[in-house]
């Protein structure tokens, strides 16, 4: 099972994660997105990994 994690020190949140997998990222009102599940049936982690302009998220 693959374990996502978002640096928050780096995350400027611009909320691409978010439009690419709402199941998992969600950017909460700290301006930072946040891990909601480790899981996603519909999108692959590691390519919203890759979106992320910082490279803020980690997947293994
Ligand atoms: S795509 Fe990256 S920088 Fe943008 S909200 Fe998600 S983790 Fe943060």
């Amino acid at each position: 099972m693959s374990k996502v994690s978002v640096d928050a020190s780096t995350c400027v949140g611009c909320g691409l994660c978010e439009q690419s997998c709402p199941e998992v990222f969600q950017v909460q009102g700290d301006g930072i997105a946040h891990v909601k599940a480790q899981f996603c049936g519909m999108h692959d982690l590691k390519e919203v990994a890759e979106q992320c302009p910082v490279n803020s998220i980690k997947v293994s």
